[in-house]
Protein backbone atom coordinates (compact mmCIF):
# COMPACT_ATOMS: atom_id res chain seq x y z
CA UNK A 1 0.00 0.00 0.00
CA UNK A 2 1.31 3.43 -0.82
CA UNK A 3 -0.66 6.30 0.76
CA UNK A 4 0.13 9.86 1.57
CA UNK A 5 -0.07 8.59 5.31
CA UNK A 6 1.82 8.75 8.51
CA UNK A 7 -0.13 6.17 10.75
CA UNK A 8 -3.06 4.08 9.53
CA UNK A 9 -4.86 4.82 12.78
CA UNK A 10 -4.17 8.76 12.90
CA UNK A 11 -5.55 9.21 9.30
CA UNK A 12 -9.14 10.74 10.18
CA UNK A 13 -7.75 12.97 13.07
CA UNK A 14 -4.90 14.15 10.51
CA UNK A 15 -7.51 14.59 8.18
CA UNK A 16 -10.21 16.39 10.43
CA UNK A 17 -7.36 18.68 11.07
CA UNK A 18 -6.52 19.38 7.90
CA UNK A 19 -10.00 20.25 6.62
CA UNK A 20 -10.34 23.10 9.10
CA UNK A 21 -6.98 24.56 7.64
CA UNK A 22 -8.44 24.31 4.39
CA UNK A 23 -11.64 24.95 5.02
CA UNK A 24 -11.94 28.28 7.61
CA UNK A 25 -15.87 28.03 7.11
CA UNK A 26 -16.38 25.30 8.60
CA UNK A 27 -14.41 24.36 12.67
CA UNK A 28 -13.73 21.55 14.64
CA UNK A 29 -16.27 20.54 17.62
CA UNK A 30 -13.49 20.37 20.31
CA UNK A 31 -13.37 17.06 21.77
CA UNK A 32 -14.96 15.06 18.91
CA UNK A 33 -14.58 14.09 15.26
CA UNK A 34 -16.94 16.37 13.48
CA UNK A 35 -16.99 19.78 12.13
CA UNK A 36 -19.26 22.48 12.63
CA UNK A 37 -20.04 25.73 10.29
CA UNK A 38 -18.34 28.13 11.96
CA UNK A 39 -20.95 30.61 12.13
CA UNK A 40 -23.32 27.75 13.33
CA UNK A 41 -23.83 29.96 16.59
CA UNK A 42 -25.69 32.63 14.50
CA UNK A 43 -26.85 29.93 12.01
CA UNK A 44 -28.71 28.12 14.96
CA UNK A 45 -30.99 31.08 15.74
CA UNK A 46 -32.58 31.18 12.09
CA UNK A 47 -33.06 27.93 11.03
CA UNK A 48 -33.15 24.03 11.57
CA UNK A 49 -29.47 22.78 11.54
CA UNK A 50 -29.00 20.27 9.43
CA UNK A 51 -26.37 17.52 9.74
CA UNK A 52 -24.86 14.23 8.12
CA UNK A 53 -22.16 12.13 8.43
CA UNK A 54 -20.62 8.80 8.86
CA UNK A 55 -18.14 6.48 8.36
CA UNK A 56 -14.62 8.46 6.50
CA UNK A 57 -13.47 7.24 3.39
CA UNK A 58 -15.87 9.07 1.36
CA UNK A 59 -14.63 12.38 1.01
CA UNK A 60 -15.16 15.22 -0.12
CA UNK A 61 -18.34 13.67 1.56
CA UNK A 62 -18.99 14.84 4.28
CA UNK A 63 -17.64 17.56 5.92
CA UNK A 64 -17.15 19.28 2.22
CA UNK A 65 -20.59 19.85 2.22
CA UNK A 66 -20.56 21.93 5.56
CA UNK A 67 -21.66 25.97 4.85
CA UNK A 68 -24.58 27.81 4.68
CA UNK A 69 -27.45 26.14 2.72
CA UNK A 70 -26.24 22.86 2.86
CA UNK A 71 -25.03 20.96 6.30
CA UNK A 72 -24.77 22.96 9.84
CA UNK A 73 -22.27 20.11 10.77
CA UNK A 74 -20.89 16.59 9.25
CA UNK A 75 -19.94 14.05 11.70
CA UNK A 76 -17.04 11.21 11.12
CA UNK A 77 -16.52 7.91 12.05
CA UNK A 78 -13.09 6.19 11.81
CA UNK A 79 -12.69 4.65 7.60
CA UNK A 80 -15.95 2.95 6.71
CA UNK A 81 -17.16 3.20 10.23
CA UNK A 82 -20.17 4.51 11.85
CA UNK A 83 -19.25 7.45 14.16
CA UNK A 84 -20.22 7.35 18.27
CA UNK A 85 -23.80 8.16 19.31
CA UNK A 86 -22.16 10.28 21.61
CA UNK A 87 -20.56 12.36 18.64
CA UNK A 88 -23.87 12.50 16.86
CA UNK A 89 -25.40 13.88 20.09
CA UNK A 90 -22.64 16.43 20.44
CA UNK A 91 -22.98 18.00 16.94
CA UNK A 92 -26.84 17.88 17.29
CA UNK A 93 -26.43 20.19 20.53
CA UNK A 94 -23.60 21.89 19.31
CA UNK A 95 -25.51 23.44 16.29
CA UNK A 96 -29.36 22.79 16.47
CA UNK A 97 -31.68 25.78 18.26
CA UNK A 98 -35.06 25.65 18.79
CA UNK A 99 -35.86 24.98 15.57
CA UNK A 100 -34.35 21.75 15.79
CA UNK A 101 -32.08 19.38 13.71
CA UNK A 102 -32.68 17.39 10.58
CA UNK A 103 -30.03 14.14 10.44
CA UNK A 104 -29.64 12.56 6.68
CA UNK A 105 -28.34 9.37 7.75
CA UNK A 106 -27.41 6.88 4.96
CA UNK A 107 -29.15 3.48 5.00
CA UNK A 108 -26.29 1.35 6.79
CA UNK A 109 -27.36 -0.42 10.26
CA UNK A 110 -24.80 1.22 11.89
CA UNK A 111 -25.90 4.84 10.57
CA UNK A 112 -29.09 4.18 11.78
CA UNK A 113 -28.10 2.78 15.18
CA UNK A 114 -25.58 5.48 16.33
CA UNK A 115 -27.62 8.78 14.41
CA UNK A 116 -31.28 7.24 15.66
CA UNK A 117 -29.76 6.76 19.33
CA UNK A 118 -28.47 10.60 18.95
CA UNK A 119 -31.97 11.69 18.16
CA UNK A 120 -33.44 9.74 21.02
CA UNK A 121 -30.68 11.48 23.36
CA UNK A 122 -31.99 14.81 21.83
CA UNK A 123 -35.43 14.32 22.20
CA UNK A 124 -34.54 13.34 25.66
CA UNK A 125 -33.21 17.07 26.02
CA UNK A 126 -36.06 18.24 24.27
CA UNK A 127 -34.32 19.26 20.93
CA UNK A 128 -36.95 18.67 18.60
CA UNK A 129 -35.09 15.78 15.95
CA UNK A 130 -36.08 14.14 12.47
CA UNK A 131 -33.94 11.77 10.54
CA UNK A 132 -34.35 11.06 6.82
CA UNK A 133 -32.73 7.83 5.61
CA UNK A 134 -31.36 7.58 2.29
CA UNK A 135 -31.70 4.84 0.62
CA UNK A 136 -31.10 5.49 -3.12
CA UNK A 137 -28.94 2.44 -4.09
CA UNK A 138 -31.49 0.58 -6.95
CA UNK A 139 -28.75 -2.29 -7.45
CA UNK A 140 -30.23 -4.97 -5.05
CA UNK A 141 -34.16 -4.15 -5.98
CA UNK A 142 -35.60 -7.13 -6.55
CA UNK A 143 -33.94 -8.58 -3.46
CA UNK A 144 -35.74 -9.16 -0.30
CA UNK A 145 -33.98 -7.68 2.39
CA UNK A 146 -34.85 -6.59 6.18
CA UNK A 147 -31.89 -4.08 5.32
CA UNK A 148 -33.03 -2.38 2.50
CA UNK A 149 -31.20 -0.34 0.14
CA UNK A 150 -27.96 1.10 0.97
CA UNK A 151 -27.39 4.98 1.06
CA UNK A 152 -25.14 6.41 -1.89
CA UNK A 153 -24.18 9.48 -3.67
CA UNK A 154 -27.93 10.96 -4.08
CA UNK A 155 -27.39 11.41 -0.60
CA UNK A 156 -25.64 14.60 -1.49
CA UNK A 157 -28.75 15.65 -3.75
CA UNK A 158 -30.53 15.70 -0.13
CA UNK A 159 -28.00 17.47 1.60
CA UNK A 160 -28.57 20.13 -1.52
CA UNK A 161 -32.23 20.00 -1.21
CA UNK A 162 -32.87 19.93 2.90
CA UNK A 163 -29.58 22.81 3.18
CA UNK A 164 -31.64 25.36 0.55
CA UNK A 165 -34.51 24.66 2.22
CA UNK A 166 -33.52 24.93 5.32
CA UNK A 167 -32.07 28.37 4.90
CA UNK A 168 -35.20 29.52 3.03
CA UNK A 169 -36.29 28.85 6.67
CA UNK A 170 -38.21 25.73 6.66
CA UNK A 171 -39.55 24.19 9.74
CA UNK A 172 -38.23 20.90 10.72
CA UNK A 173 -41.53 18.97 9.91
CA UNK A 174 -41.44 20.62 6.17
CA UNK A 175 -37.47 20.02 5.51
CA UNK A 176 -38.13 16.07 6.47
CA UNK A 177 -40.76 15.99 4.09
CA UNK A 178 -39.11 17.30 1.29
CA UNK A 179 -36.82 15.26 2.05
CA UNK A 180 -38.39 11.92 2.32
CA UNK A 181 -40.22 12.70 -0.93
CA UNK A 182 -37.00 13.66 -2.87
CA UNK A 183 -35.39 10.27 -1.82
CA UNK A 184 -38.59 8.65 -3.14
CA UNK A 185 -37.98 10.24 -6.36
CA UNK A 186 -34.20 8.99 -6.65
CA UNK A 187 -32.20 5.97 -8.04
CA UNK A 188 -28.19 5.31 -7.84
CA UNK A 189 -26.71 2.79 -8.90
CA UNK A 190 -22.52 1.85 -9.13
CA UNK A 191 -19.96 0.46 -10.80
CA UNK A 192 -16.39 -0.68 -10.07
CA UNK A 193 -13.09 -1.80 -12.26
CA UNK A 194 -11.00 -2.31 -8.35
CA UNK A 195 -11.64 -2.05 -5.03
CA UNK A 196 -10.28 0.88 -2.82
CA UNK A 197 -7.73 0.24 -0.13
CA UNK A 198 -8.46 0.75 3.43
CA UNK A 199 -5.27 2.41 5.10
CA UNK A 200 -5.39 0.20 7.82
CA UNK A 201 -6.30 -3.11 5.74
CA UNK A 202 -3.21 -2.45 3.47
CA UNK A 203 -4.80 -3.95 0.55
CA UNK A 204 -8.11 -3.73 -1.86
CA UNK A 205 -11.24 -5.41 -0.20
CA UNK A 206 -11.82 -7.67 -3.00
CA UNK A 207 -10.00 -8.49 -6.38
CA UNK A 208 -11.08 -8.22 -10.03
CA UNK A 209 -9.76 -9.71 -13.18
CA UNK A 210 -8.24 -7.74 -16.34
CA UNK A 211 -11.29 -7.79 -18.17
CA UNK A 212 -14.27 -8.34 -15.32
CA UNK A 213 -16.18 -5.02 -13.51
CA UNK A 214 -17.96 -4.74 -10.39
CA UNK A 215 -22.11 -3.89 -11.10
CA UNK A 216 -23.99 -2.63 -7.88
CA UNK A 217 -21.59 -2.36 -5.69
CA UNK A 218 -21.43 -0.19 -2.31
CA UNK A 219 -19.11 2.30 -0.86
CA UNK A 220 -17.61 0.28 2.34
CA UNK A 221 -15.89 -2.01 0.16
CA UNK A 222 -18.80 -4.63 -0.20
CA UNK A 223 -18.71 -6.22 -3.49
CA UNK A 224 -21.45 -6.01 -6.10
CA UNK A 225 -24.32 -7.45 -6.36
CA UNK A 226 -22.79 -8.85 -10.03
CA UNK A 227 -19.01 -9.25 -11.72
CA UNK A 228 -19.24 -8.71 -15.54
CA UNK A 229 -17.36 -8.29 -18.53
CA UNK A 230 -15.74 -4.75 -19.04
CA UNK A 231 -18.19 -3.11 -21.14
CA UNK A 232 -17.21 0.19 -23.29
CA UNK A 233 -17.98 3.48 -21.60
CA UNK A 234 -21.83 3.54 -23.37
CA UNK A 235 -22.74 0.48 -23.28
CA UNK A 236 -21.99 0.79 -19.03
CA UNK A 237 -23.61 3.73 -19.13
CA UNK A 238 -26.35 2.41 -20.42
CA UNK A 239 -26.17 -0.70 -17.88
CA UNK A 240 -26.30 1.66 -14.75
CA UNK A 241 -29.21 4.23 -16.04
CA UNK A 242 -31.65 1.32 -17.25
CA UNK A 243 -30.89 -0.12 -13.55
CA UNK A 244 -31.67 2.91 -12.29
CA UNK A 245 -35.04 3.55 -14.44
CA UNK A 246 -36.08 0.44 -13.93
CA UNK A 247 -38.09 0.77 -10.43
CA UNK A 248 -40.25 3.91 -12.24
CA UNK A 249 -38.91 6.30 -9.92
CA UNK A 250 -39.27 9.14 -12.50
CA UNK A 251 -42.59 7.88 -13.77
CA UNK A 252 -44.46 11.51 -13.38
CA UNK A 253 -40.98 13.35 -13.30
CA UNK A 254 -39.92 14.16 -16.50
CA UNK A 255 -37.51 16.44 -15.64
CA UNK A 256 -34.57 15.33 -14.15
CA UNK A 257 -31.02 16.02 -12.75
CA UNK A 258 -27.88 13.39 -12.96
CA UNK A 259 -24.85 12.95 -11.02
CA UNK A 260 -21.66 11.63 -12.41
CA UNK A 261 -19.46 10.32 -9.54
CA UNK A 262 -16.21 9.30 -9.18
CA UNK A 263 -16.09 6.68 -6.26
CA UNK A 264 -11.86 7.77 -6.53
CA UNK A 265 -9.81 6.77 -8.99
CA UNK A 266 -11.37 7.55 -12.02
CA UNK A 267 -10.17 10.67 -14.54
CA UNK A 268 -12.12 13.72 -15.01
CA UNK A 269 -11.80 12.34 -18.66
CA UNK A 270 -13.38 9.28 -17.80
CA UNK A 271 -16.23 11.15 -15.84
CA UNK A 272 -16.87 13.41 -19.00
CA UNK A 273 -17.10 10.45 -21.68
CA UNK A 274 -20.03 9.00 -19.06
CA UNK A 275 -21.59 12.47 -18.60
CA UNK A 276 -21.91 12.78 -22.30
CA UNK A 277 -23.68 9.57 -22.96
CA UNK A 278 -25.83 9.36 -19.87
CA UNK A 279 -27.82 12.92 -20.75
CA UNK A 280 -28.24 11.70 -24.63
CA UNK A 281 -29.22 8.39 -23.06
CA UNK A 282 -32.02 9.73 -20.76
CA UNK A 283 -32.88 12.08 -23.10
CA UNK A 284 -33.53 9.71 -25.55
CA UNK A 285 -36.06 7.85 -22.82
CA UNK A 286 -37.53 11.25 -22.91
CA UNK A 287 -36.27 12.87 -20.17
CA UNK A 288 -35.16 16.44 -19.57
CA UNK A 289 -32.01 16.94 -18.11
CA UNK A 290 -32.27 20.32 -16.47
CA UNK A 291 -28.55 19.69 -14.42
CA UNK A 292 -25.83 17.53 -14.73
CA UNK A 293 -23.15 17.38 -12.40
CA UNK A 294 -19.63 15.30 -12.70
CA UNK A 295 -17.25 15.01 -9.88
CA UNK A 296 -15.77 13.29 -6.47
CA UNK A 297 -19.23 13.80 -4.55
CA UNK A 298 -19.16 10.58 -2.34
CA UNK A 299 -16.12 8.57 -3.20
CA UNK A 300 -14.96 5.03 -1.55
CA UNK A 301 -11.32 5.96 -1.22
CA UNK A 302 -9.16 4.90 -3.98
CA UNK A 303 -12.00 2.88 -5.65
CA UNK A 304 -11.59 2.87 -9.42
CA UNK A 305 -15.54 2.70 -9.93
CA UNK A 306 -18.25 5.75 -10.76
CA UNK A 307 -22.18 5.80 -9.63
CA UNK A 308 -24.97 7.72 -11.73
CA UNK A 309 -27.86 8.84 -9.44
CA UNK A 310 -30.76 10.83 -11.17
CA UNK A 311 -33.53 12.72 -8.85
CA UNK A 312 -36.81 13.62 -10.46
CA UNK A 313 -37.14 17.75 -9.92
CA UNK A 314 -40.00 20.46 -10.03
CA UNK A 315 -39.61 23.71 -9.92
CA UNK A 316 -38.66 24.04 -5.73
CA UNK A 317 -36.39 21.33 -6.06
CA UNK A 318 -34.44 22.89 -9.09
CA UNK A 319 -34.60 26.61 -6.61
CA UNK A 320 -32.86 24.47 -3.94
CA UNK A 321 -30.38 22.65 -6.29
CA UNK A 322 -29.24 25.35 -7.93
CA UNK A 323 -29.32 27.73 -4.40
CA UNK A 324 -25.85 29.11 -3.73
CA UNK A 325 -24.06 27.82 -1.08
CA UNK A 326 -20.64 28.15 0.76
CA UNK A 327 -19.80 24.29 0.80
CA UNK A 328 -16.60 23.56 -0.79
CA UNK A 329 -17.27 20.40 -2.38
CA UNK A 330 -20.59 21.66 -4.15
CA UNK A 331 -20.47 22.69 -7.76
CA UNK A 332 -21.92 26.10 -7.32
CA UNK A 333 -21.05 26.81 -11.06
CA UNK A 334 -23.40 24.57 -12.75
CA UNK A 335 -26.56 25.81 -12.88
CA UNK A 336 -27.43 25.82 -16.22
CA UNK A 337 -29.22 22.59 -18.34
CA UNK A 338 -26.50 20.66 -20.17
CA UNK A 339 -25.28 21.54 -23.50
CA UNK A 340 -26.26 19.74 -26.54
CA UNK A 341 -23.85 17.13 -27.95
CA UNK A 342 -22.21 17.85 -31.04
CA UNK A 343 -23.10 15.22 -33.59
CA UNK A 344 -19.71 13.82 -34.84
CA UNK A 345 -18.55 16.79 -36.63
CA UNK A 346 -18.04 16.52 -40.53
CA UNK A 347 -15.44 18.61 -40.56
CA UNK A 348 -12.56 16.35 -42.23
CA UNK A 349 -9.75 17.60 -40.58
CA UNK A 350 -6.53 17.30 -42.62
CA UNK A 351 -8.27 15.38 -45.77
CA UNK A 352 -5.78 13.12 -46.50
CA UNK A 353 -6.99 12.61 -50.20
CA UNK A 354 -4.59 14.05 -52.36
CA UNK A 355 -4.86 13.05 -55.86
CA UNK A 356 -7.82 11.97 -57.72
CA UNK A 357 -8.46 8.84 -56.63
CA UNK A 358 -10.03 5.52 -58.63
CA UNK A 359 -7.74 4.91 -61.24
CA UNK A 360 -4.79 3.17 -59.42
CA UNK A 361 -1.58 2.72 -60.34
CA UNK A 362 -0.68 2.96 -63.85
CA UNK A 363 2.88 2.28 -64.36
CA UNK A 364 5.02 -0.48 -62.83
CA UNK A 365 6.88 1.75 -60.44
CA UNK A 366 3.16 2.96 -58.97
CA UNK A 367 2.31 -0.36 -58.23
CA UNK A 368 5.35 -1.40 -56.53
CA UNK A 369 5.06 1.92 -54.85
CA UNK A 370 1.45 0.70 -53.60
CA UNK A 371 2.77 -2.60 -52.74
CA UNK A 372 5.78 -1.41 -50.62
CA UNK A 373 3.22 0.97 -48.68
CA UNK A 374 0.83 -1.53 -47.58
CA UNK A 375 3.47 -3.43 -46.54
CA UNK A 376 5.18 -1.15 -44.59
CA UNK A 377 1.78 -0.69 -42.61
CA UNK A 378 0.55 -3.62 -42.14
CA UNK A 379 4.07 -4.20 -40.38
CA UNK A 380 3.29 -1.03 -38.69
CA UNK A 381 0.32 -2.60 -37.95
CA UNK A 382 1.87 -5.62 -36.80
CA UNK A 383 4.79 -3.99 -34.62
CA UNK A 384 1.87 -2.04 -32.23
CA UNK A 385 2.63 -3.94 -29.08
CA UNK A 386 5.88 -4.72 -29.32
CA UNK A 387 6.85 -0.92 -30.32
CA UNK A 388 4.62 -0.06 -27.47
CA UNK A 389 5.82 -2.25 -24.71
CA UNK A 390 9.44 -0.70 -25.81
CA UNK A 391 8.03 2.84 -25.60
CA UNK A 392 6.41 2.11 -22.33
CA UNK A 393 10.04 1.08 -20.82
CA UNK A 394 12.02 3.96 -22.73
CA UNK A 395 9.53 6.81 -22.88
CA UNK A 396 5.56 7.19 -22.56
CA UNK A 397 4.10 4.31 -24.52
CA UNK A 398 2.66 5.59 -26.96
CA UNK A 399 4.75 5.19 -30.12
CA UNK A 400 2.90 1.72 -31.28
CA UNK A 401 -0.07 3.22 -31.17
CA UNK A 402 0.71 6.21 -32.83
CA UNK A 403 2.52 3.95 -35.61
CA UNK A 404 -0.52 1.99 -36.23
CA UNK A 405 -2.77 5.09 -36.19
CA UNK A 406 -0.87 6.71 -38.70
CA UNK A 407 -0.23 3.11 -41.13
CA UNK A 408 -4.10 2.88 -40.88
CA UNK A 409 -4.33 6.60 -41.84
CA UNK A 410 -1.83 5.80 -44.95
CA UNK A 411 -4.19 2.16 -45.74
CA UNK A 412 -7.13 4.73 -45.94
CA UNK A 413 -5.65 7.26 -48.16
CA UNK A 414 -4.99 7.57 -51.68
CA UNK A 415 -1.81 8.92 -53.35
CA UNK A 416 -0.67 9.52 -56.42
CA UNK A 417 1.50 6.72 -57.04
CA UNK A 418 2.89 6.95 -60.36
CA UNK A 419 4.42 10.12 -59.17
CA UNK A 420 7.00 9.09 -56.38
CA UNK A 421 8.37 12.31 -54.66
CA UNK A 422 4.70 13.92 -54.65
CA UNK A 423 4.09 10.45 -53.10
CA UNK A 424 6.97 10.86 -50.82
CA UNK A 425 5.66 14.32 -49.49
CA UNK A 426 2.12 13.00 -49.24
CA UNK A 427 3.34 10.40 -47.26
CA UNK A 428 4.86 13.05 -44.82
CA UNK A 429 1.58 15.08 -44.78
CA UNK A 430 -0.58 12.09 -43.57
CA UNK A 431 2.53 11.25 -41.07
CA UNK A 432 2.77 14.88 -39.86
CA UNK A 433 -0.91 14.77 -39.13
CA UNK A 434 -1.75 11.45 -38.14
CA UNK A 435 1.28 10.53 -36.13
CA UNK A 436 1.75 12.40 -33.33
CA UNK A 437 4.26 12.80 -30.25
CA UNK A 438 8.08 13.38 -31.35
CA UNK A 439 8.03 11.09 -34.01
CA UNK A 440 5.17 12.89 -36.22
CA UNK A 441 7.01 16.07 -37.21
CA UNK A 442 9.85 14.33 -37.69
CA UNK A 443 8.54 11.87 -39.75
CA UNK A 444 7.06 14.93 -41.51
CA UNK A 445 10.57 16.33 -42.39
CA UNK A 446 11.81 13.06 -43.09
CA UNK A 447 9.52 12.40 -46.02
CA UNK A 448 8.93 16.43 -47.48
CA UNK A 449 12.94 16.40 -47.69
CA UNK A 450 13.24 12.86 -49.22
CA UNK A 451 10.17 13.78 -51.48
CA UNK A 452 11.85 16.70 -52.60
CA UNK A 453 15.48 15.06 -53.55
CA UNK A 454 13.65 12.88 -55.33
CA UNK A 455 12.05 15.48 -57.01
CA UNK A 456 15.81 17.58 -57.95
CA UNK A 457 16.88 14.54 -59.30
CA UNK A 458 17.53 13.51 -62.62
CA UNK A 459 16.42 9.33 -62.27
CA UNK A 460 15.60 7.71 -59.05
CA UNK A 461 18.01 4.70 -59.31
CA UNK A 462 19.15 3.54 -56.14
CA UNK A 463 22.01 6.08 -55.66
CA UNK A 464 19.14 8.48 -55.68
CA UNK A 465 16.99 7.04 -53.05
CA UNK A 466 20.51 6.76 -51.24
CA UNK A 467 20.95 10.42 -51.24
CA UNK A 468 17.31 11.32 -50.16
CA UNK A 469 17.22 9.27 -47.90
CA UNK A 470 20.60 11.13 -46.40
CA UNK A 471 18.73 14.61 -46.87
CA UNK A 472 16.15 13.50 -44.98
CA UNK A 473 18.00 11.97 -41.80
CA UNK A 474 19.92 15.60 -42.42
CA UNK A 475 16.20 16.60 -42.28
CA UNK A 476 15.58 15.44 -38.81
CA UNK A 477 18.39 16.59 -37.33
CA UNK A 478 17.81 20.09 -37.78
CA UNK A 479 14.62 19.98 -36.33
CA UNK A 480 14.81 17.75 -33.62
CA UNK A 481 18.57 18.33 -32.73
CA UNK A 482 19.32 14.73 -32.61
CA UNK A 483 22.64 13.55 -34.10
CA UNK A 484 23.30 9.59 -35.20
CA UNK A 485 24.25 8.06 -31.63
CA UNK A 486 21.98 9.78 -29.22
CA UNK A 487 19.65 6.87 -29.26
CA UNK A 488 17.01 7.69 -31.64
CA UNK A 489 15.12 6.56 -34.99
CA UNK A 490 18.28 8.32 -36.89
CA UNK A 491 20.51 5.67 -35.58
CA UNK A 492 18.40 3.04 -37.73
CA UNK A 493 17.61 5.51 -40.69
CA UNK A 494 21.23 6.98 -40.59
CA UNK A 495 23.66 3.83 -41.01
CA UNK A 496 20.99 2.31 -43.67
CA UNK A 497 21.03 5.55 -46.13
CA UNK A 498 25.39 5.71 -45.68
CA UNK A 499 25.63 1.88 -46.26
CA UNK A 500 22.99 2.43 -49.51
CA UNK A 501 25.22 5.49 -50.54
CA UNK A 502 28.32 3.21 -50.49
CA UNK A 503 27.55 0.08 -51.65
CA UNK A 504 25.77 1.45 -54.40
CA UNK A 505 27.89 0.54 -57.76
CA UNK A 506 29.58 -1.95 -55.52
CA UNK A 507 27.23 -4.34 -54.87
CA UNK A 508 23.94 -5.88 -57.01
CA UNK A 509 21.02 -3.96 -55.96
CA UNK A 510 19.01 -6.57 -53.70
CA UNK A 511 22.95 -7.06 -51.39
CA UNK A 512 23.16 -3.19 -51.38
CA UNK A 513 19.78 -3.45 -50.34
CA UNK A 514 20.73 -6.27 -47.63
CA UNK A 515 23.37 -4.91 -46.31
CA UNK A 516 22.18 -1.40 -45.62
CA UNK A 517 19.00 -3.34 -43.72
CA UNK A 518 21.65 -5.54 -41.64
CA UNK A 519 23.26 -2.04 -40.71
CA UNK A 520 19.97 -0.48 -39.64
CA UNK A 521 19.14 -3.54 -37.77
CA UNK A 522 22.68 -3.42 -35.66
CA UNK A 523 21.76 0.14 -35.46
CA UNK A 524 19.16 -0.39 -33.78
CA UNK A 525 20.81 -2.85 -31.38
CA UNK A 526 23.65 -0.40 -30.49
CA UNK A 527 20.94 1.97 -29.52
CA UNK A 528 20.28 -0.23 -26.53
CA UNK A 529 24.20 1.09 -25.03
CA UNK A 530 23.85 4.25 -25.99
CA UNK A 531 23.14 7.07 -23.61
CA UNK A 532 19.82 9.04 -24.27
CA UNK A 533 20.28 12.76 -25.33
CA UNK A 534 17.46 13.93 -26.78
CA UNK A 535 13.36 13.06 -26.58
CA UNK A 536 11.59 12.15 -23.45
CA UNK A 537 13.99 8.72 -23.17
CA UNK A 538 16.38 11.83 -21.62
CA UNK A 539 14.34 12.13 -18.85
CA UNK A 540 15.39 8.62 -17.77
CA UNK A 541 18.98 8.71 -18.50
CA UNK A 542 20.86 5.76 -17.53
CA UNK A 543 17.93 3.98 -16.55
CA UNK A 544 17.04 3.11 -20.25
CA UNK A 545 20.13 1.81 -20.81
CA UNK A 546 19.77 -2.13 -22.02
CA UNK A 547 17.09 -1.27 -23.69
CA UNK A 548 16.75 -0.51 -27.68
CA UNK A 549 15.23 2.67 -29.14
CA UNK A 550 11.74 2.32 -29.85
CA UNK A 551 11.87 4.49 -32.63
CA UNK A 552 14.99 3.35 -34.07
CA UNK A 553 13.32 -0.20 -34.14
CA UNK A 554 9.80 1.55 -35.89
CA UNK A 555 12.26 2.23 -38.57
CA UNK A 556 13.81 -1.29 -39.25
CA UNK A 557 10.39 -3.12 -39.36
CA UNK A 558 9.00 -0.35 -41.81
CA UNK A 559 12.32 -0.33 -43.78
CA UNK A 560 12.32 -4.42 -43.82
CA UNK A 561 8.64 -4.73 -45.03
CA UNK A 562 9.08 -2.01 -47.50
CA UNK A 563 12.25 -3.61 -49.22
CA UNK A 564 11.00 -6.85 -49.35
CA UNK A 565 8.36 -5.94 -51.67
CA UNK A 566 10.59 -3.55 -53.53
CA UNK A 567 13.52 -5.75 -54.10
CA UNK A 568 11.91 -9.00 -53.55
CA UNK A 569 15.10 -11.33 -54.25
CA UNK A 570 16.28 -10.91 -50.33
P1 LIG B 1 7.14 11.12 -27.64
O1 LIG B 1 6.08 10.22 -27.10
O2 LIG B 1 8.35 11.15 -26.78
O3 LIG B 1 6.68 12.47 -28.00
P2 LIG B 1 7.20 9.22 -29.83
O4 LIG B 1 6.71 8.15 -28.94
O5 LIG B 1 6.35 9.64 -30.96
O6 LIG B 1 7.66 10.49 -29.01
O7 LIG B 1 8.57 8.78 -30.45
C1 LIG B 1 9.64 8.36 -29.66
C2 LIG B 1 10.79 8.15 -30.57
O8 LIG B 1 11.06 9.35 -31.27
C3 LIG B 1 12.06 7.83 -29.83
O9 LIG B 1 12.15 6.45 -29.63
C4 LIG B 1 13.13 8.35 -30.77
O10 LIG B 1 13.51 7.36 -31.70
C5 LIG B 1 12.44 9.42 -31.56
N1 LIG B 1 12.89 10.76 -31.22
C6 LIG B 1 12.55 11.47 -30.14
N2 LIG B 1 13.16 12.67 -30.18
C7 LIG B 1 13.90 12.71 -31.32
C8 LIG B 1 14.75 13.68 -31.94
N3 LIG B 1 14.95 14.86 -31.39
N4 LIG B 1 15.30 13.35 -33.11
C9 LIG B 1 15.08 12.17 -33.68
N5 LIG B 1 14.29 11.21 -33.13
C10 LIG B 1 13.71 11.48 -31.97
MG1 LIG C 1 6.26 8.10 -26.94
Amino acid sequence: MKKFINRPEDVVEEMLQGLVVLHPGCVRLPGHKALIRADAEHARGSQVAVLSGGGSGHEPAHAGYIGQAMLSAAVAGEVFTSPSSDTVFAAIQAVAGKSGALLVVKNYTGDRLNFGLAAEMAHAEGIPVEMIIVDDDVALSGIERVTGARGLAGTIFIHKLVGAAAAEGRSLAELAAIGRAAVGSMATMGVSFSAGTSPAVGRPSFELGEREMELGLGIHGEPGVKRMQLQPADELTETLLSAILQPGKFAAQKLVAAMINNLGATTEMELAIVARHAVSYLESKGFTVARVYAGTFLSSLDMAGISISVLGLDDERLRWIDADTKAPAWPNVLRQPPGKPTAQTAIQVGANVISAAGSGPQTEAGRKAKQAIDAACKAMIAAEDELAEMDRVTGDGDLGTNMARAAKAMQDSAYPLDDIPATLKALGHTLRRELGGSSGPLYGVLFLRCGSALEGARATGLAQWAEALHRGCQAISELGGAKPGDRTMLDALDPFARTLQQAVGLKAIPDAVLTALEAAERGVEATAQMKPRVGRSSYLGDRVLGYPDPGAKAVSIWLRAACNVLFPRF
